[in-house]
Formats: C-alpha cells, sequence, structure tokens
C-alpha cells in the first residue's frame, strides 16, 4: 500500500514543481502562488501518509528495530541543528543541555531521531516566543530525555489524551502549521517498543516539558533478542546464519591513551564503514561496546569468511588513514548456525566471550 500511494504521489509533486521552475513555460506570479500552494499541500499529505503508515506499522507490531550501542546526546544534537533554522525564524532560542562525552544506550537511532523531531516540531509548533531547551541525562539504568518549551501549554482536562491518536487541542482554524495528532502517539509507540517510558507535564499560559526514558539494556539481553530472532528466522527458511565481528582487541589500552571519546568515535565510524560496505539489505551491522557485528542471514562459514574478508581491508585503511594501524588491535571471527551452535544460548555464549 506504501508503495502503492507514494508513487503517484512523487509523479505529482514532480509535475508541480516542474511548472514552479518554469520548465514547462513561462509562470506568472499568480500562477506560481497557486502552485506554491499546491506543493504544500502534497508535502503535507505525503506527511499525513507516512504517519498514518508508521502509526498502522506500529500497531500491527511490524516494526523491528534496529537497535546498536547510539550515543543520544549526539543524536539530540542533530536534532536541535535541523531545528536550528525554523527555531531562528520563529525568534525562539533552541538549546541543548547535555553531559559532555557520550550517553550511550542500545537503542533505534532513526527511531529515537523520529521522536526528538517529533517532540522538537512540536515545542517550536506551538511557542510564539521564548525557548525550547532539549535535554539529556545520563543515569545508571536509563538515560532520561527531555524536551521543555516556553510555549501555550496544554490543559488539565487535555492532558491525559496527548498520547491517544488524532487529539489535537485548541486548534486555530486556518493560520499554522497543521499535524496530524499522530506524532505523539508514535513518538509513545516507540518509546514503548525500546521498554522507555514518555510523559508529559505542562502548564497553560507557561509551557510544556515531554520526558521520555529508555532503559539501558546490557550488551548479553541484546544479543540474545538479536540472535534469537535471527536463529529462528534461518530455521524457518531452513537456512543458514552468520556473525561476523570485528572487535578491539585492546579497548581498555586504547582508553588510556586515547580517550573514551575518541574511542568511541573510532567504533562509530567503523560501524559506519562497515554499514556502507553491505551489499545486501537483509544484512544488519550492530556497533557494540567492542566493536562492529554483522548479521548475515542465509550465509554459511565459508561465505561469512569471504565477507570477513573483503569488509577487513577497509577498516585497516581506515586505521592507516587515522595513524592507529599499530596502535589497535581488531580481532575478526566468523560465528555460524548450525555449525558453531544451534540455539541462541550456545552462539550468544561464543560471541560474548573473548
Ligand atoms: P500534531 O502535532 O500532529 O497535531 P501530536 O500527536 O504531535 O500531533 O500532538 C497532539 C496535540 O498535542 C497537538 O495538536 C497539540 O494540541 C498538543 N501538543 C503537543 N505538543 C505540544 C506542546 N509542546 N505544547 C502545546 N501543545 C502541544
Amino acid at each position: 500500500v506504501s508503495h502503492e500511494i507514494r508513487t503517484p504521489m512523487t509523479i505529482i509533486r514532480e509535475g508541480v514543481s516542474q511548472f514552479l521552475d518554469g520548465i514547462l513555460g513561462d509562470v506568472t506570479e499568480e500562477q506560481k502562488s497557486i502552485l506554491n500552494i499546491s506543493l504544500d499541500a502534497i508535502d503535507r499529505l505525503g506527511r499525513i501518509i507516512n504517519d498514518l503508515l508508521d502509526m498502522s506499522k506500529l500497531e500491527s507490531g511490524k516494526v523491528e528495530l534496529k537497535k546498536e550501542l547510539v550515543d543520544i546526546a549526539s543524536v539530540a544534537s542533530k536534532a536541535c541543528r535541523d531545528f536550528g533554522l525554523r527555531a531562528h525564524a520563529k525568534g525562539v532560542q533552541i538549546s541543548l543541555t547535555a553531559p559532555e562525552g557520550r550517553v550511550e544506550t542500545y537503542a533505534d537511532p532513526d527511531k529515537i531521531m523520529q521522536v526528538f523531531t517529533n517532540l522538537i516540531g512540536n515545542a517550536l509548533k506551538f511557542t510564539d516566543e521564548g525557548l525550547v531547551d532539549v535535554s539529556v541525562s545520563d543515569f545508571v539504568d536509563f538515560v532520561e530525555c527531555s524536551v521543555r518549551d516556553s510555549g501555550r501549554g496544554i490543559s488539565n482536562e487535555d492532558l491525559p489524551r496527548v498520547f491517544s491518536k488524532f487529539e489535537q487541542f485548541s486548534r486555530q482554524p486556518g493560520a499554522g502549521e497543521k499535524g496530524t495528532g499522530l506524532g505523539l502517539a508514535i513518538s509513545k509507540g516507540i518509546v514503548d517498543l525500546h521498554k522507555g517510558k514518555i510523559w508529559v507535564e505542562s502548564k497553560v499560559g507557561h509551557g510544556t516539558k515531554f520526558t521520555f526514558a529508555l532503559p539501558k539494556f546490557n550488551e548479553t539481553e541484546l544479543f540474545r533478542e538479536y540472535v534469537t530472532a535471527r536463529i529462528n528466522q534461518a530455521r524457518r527458511a531452513k537456512t543458514y546464519f552468520s556473525v561476523a565481528t570485528f572487535e578491539l582487541a585492546n579497548l581498555e589500552d586504547l582508553k588510556n591513551k586515547l580517550g573514551e571519546v575518541r574511542c568511541g568515535t573510532l567504533l562509530d565510524e567503523m560501524g559506519q564503514l562497515v554499514r556502507d560496505n553491505l551489499r545486501r539489505k537483509t544484512d544488519a551491522s550492530l556497533r557494540s561496546v567492542k566493536g562492529v557485528f554483522v548479521m548475515l542471514i542465509g550465509t554459511d562459514k565459508t561465505g561469512a569468511t569471504a565477507f570477513a574478508g573483503r569488509i577487513r581491508p577497509f577498516i585497516d585503511d581506515y586505521l592507516t588513514k587515522h595513524g592507529l594501524i599499530g596502535e589497535v588491535k581488531v580481532i575478526t571471527r566468523v560465528i555460524s548456525y548450525p555449525d558453531d551452535g544451534t540455539t541462541e544460548a550456545d552462539l550468544t555464549k561464543i560471541l560474548l566471550s573473548n
């Protein structure tokens, strides 16, 4: 359905854009203004459709999180930057409060970005002057993020329904950006999938603060979750499943030498490098505490060893370029189902051993 809807929309959008750009002949100012209104409406329709599809995917349990070790502070910072222009145009100050260094937890970075985008977007939409403050705090068992604004607030009677679908309060007819009333329901769905919590505090005329907390998974739990899902998939499809790992053997030493932040960046960039070189959509890569794991469905041990051999030079090139080749010891391993183990417990144990 998603494809069926998106294709004609792309075609309509392209046609209108071509008129607007004068590619199909001269356009008068009046025509331009009507074409611009059409383009805005098409984009809005696109957003509504995306929201509806996201909501239905969440409700039918079809969303699989692509969890990896993420620096939530840098996701928040990127989200703030994305809204910089819009905030500036409105004269609203947008700021980020986060601890120095990284705030790591296992999460799906794109989905968490979507939550921040929705909350910051709302905060700006409903704030005409003052500030929007985004904050990220690191606790032992969870990461807490909040988006606070000095906008119009939400009344006590509306508060219990903010996370419900299609709820929009005190909408001013006509003017302003129109939403779908699905953003917060989707955000809650995403936070729930992460086994987190989201809540709101607000006072009419003073502002609103949305907060969500994401639990910190430990690596073992996460691997169990990942490996179990893929073993089941491989079993059902009667096929192989392999994991190729690229891990830093001397991480503790490196942390002392290069500092924790630089090591974090190194691992992020290694993860990105591997991701950029995956050839199939079904292959998932996962940044872990010590390195990068790639889950290869349908690939046996020989295939996975060849894969690791293909990827390894990219990592070595990267290390050479950064003057780290002698210092960083990367160990490559391949663990396969059913060759090395047939249960999730067996494979997780090998994967997490040194
Ligand atoms: P949308 O923004 O698309 O209308 P949401 O689900 O994101 O849908 O929000 C639902 C409603 O909650 C909004 O229409 C608005 O009435 C209220 N709301 C959300 N965020 C804020 C905020 N920061 N300040 C005031 N009202 C808000």
